[in-house]
């Protein structure tokens, strides 16, 4: 462990591709999936942390009726820390759904252990 990867952890910076704000050692940007550099040993690297999906959570919703006036939806996720203050709060999405039309949303959390799991 060195100070240095220690300093940077949690730092962030704009996908070039989707301007997502995501992880600095991202070598895959998790939004758009395009690659951000093309660093063999950076790459090595981060194949070898642990990592591991914290939380996935899938669900769908469906307008029920066979016709009538279309419905509107928004997705909104919201991060708070241990003491319940909220960190983030963000529409990912929001979109209508006309009469039987339906709708499945995933919300996943990847988590990275530069250092491992301990
Ligand atoms: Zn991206």
């Amino acid at each position: 462990m060195s100070i240095g990867r220690v300093a940077t952890t949690g730092k962030t910076r704009i996908c070039p591709h989707c301007k997502a704000t995501i992880l600095d050692s991202a070598s895959i940007c998790p939004a758009c999936h395009h690659h951000l550099r093309f660093d063999p040993k950076a790459i090595v690297e981060r194949r070898a942390q642990a990592s591991f999906s914290a939380l996935r959570v899938e669900g769908s919703f469906r307008h029920p009726q066979a016709t009538g006036s279309p419905w509107e939806y928004s997705v909104v996720v919201s991060i708070r820390n241990d003491r319940g203050e909220e960190v983030a709060r963000r529409v990912v999405g929001v979109g209508a759904l006309q009469a039987n039309e339906g709708c499945t949303v995933t919300m996943s959390i990847d988590v990275f252990a530069p250092h491992g799991v301990k």
